[in-house]
């Protein structure tokens, strides 16, 4: 049962941009340790040298991705992986075991990178050659992704709704808890084949997304596992779930036991009565 593979999602990475940005944004990089290179990939063996002495223009975030623009119009990615918690902090804080990065900055900062089981992943490239490496699709914030644009990029597969939604290069940021809660909010199961939904379907779903992703931003995203804003603080939208771990439990519309199916690994919760 991967649960911890679930977060961070949009709104978790969302709130750590958030909550970052007031501390770095400005701010030259003085100094970078790097620990323990071996992330998801090893990070290249010139990265502390490439950005010190840069400075953050602004922090982004695409998907599950923070965009850190520096002044020489490179962008520092950073993907939090499964337990990634990327914090600034004052100076002189104790170090912890898997403090794998540290980022001194001028403000007399830091910035420090822990991930227990290393798979974060951290690279340096212009905003085309990142764009490259992560390959993804619409924002589902945005308003191109519409009712419209997912039907269309359903209308052909035998793939499952669920699937379709957390595949990163249709729609970016979506992972197993959303997915599962915008489903239960448009009343879709998870286990339907895309292929068979309506304009109108589509369109509620999409709606549903928006909404979700909102709410959990609004809530400064789920900490069910070691997911931490860029100042250490949990998130409070697991206590909102209507469906997401929530087996075996009434459905909050209609008091139906919520139901996990398992496909590829992944639970997906539904409400066998709200949703179609
Ligand atoms: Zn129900």
């Amino acid at each position: 049962m991967g649960r911890e593979k679930d977060v961070p999602e949009l709104p978790e990475v969302e709130t750590v941009r958030r909550s970052l940005a007031p501390f770095i944004t400005g701010a030259t990089i003085a100094t970078v340790e790097v620990r323990e290179p071996r992330l998801r990939r090893p990070l290249a063996p010139d990265f502390a040298m490439a950005v010190t002495g840069r400075t953050i223009l602004r922090v982004a975030r695409r998907g599950k991705y923070l965009h850190l623009h520096l002044d020489d119009s490179r962008v520092w990615l950073v993907h939090l992986g499964m337990t990634g918690q990327l914090v600034v902090e004052n100076l002189g804080e104790t170090l912890l075991p898997h403090d794998h990065i540290l980022v001194v900055l001028s403000t007399g900062r830091r910035l420090r990178y822990n991930d227990p089981r290393r798979f974060g992943l951290m690279a340096l490239g212009t905003e085309n050659e990142i764009d490259t490496l992560t390959e993804l699709g619409v924002e589902p914030l945005s308003r191109a992704f519409t009712g419209c644009s997912l039907w269309e990029k359903v209308r052909r597969t035998r793939r499952t709704i669920k699937d379709v939604l957390m595949d990163q290069r249709v729609v970016a940021g979506i992972g197993n808890i959303y997915a599962s809660e915008l489903l239960f909010r448009a009343g879709v199961r998870p286990g339907r084949v895309a292929a068979t939904l309506s304009r109108p379907l589509t369109e509620r779903i999409v709606k549903a997304a928006k909404t979700v992703l909102r709410e959990a931003i609004r809530h400064r995203g789920s900490s069910i596992s070691d997911y931490r804003d860029g100042e250490g603080r949990r998130g409070g939208f697991q206590n909102r779930f209507r469906v997401y771990d929530r087996e075996g439990e009434p459905c909050p519309g209609c008091h139906t036991l919520i139901r996990r199916e398992t496909r590829g690994g992944r639970s997906a919760f539904f409400c066998p009565t709200c949703q179609r």
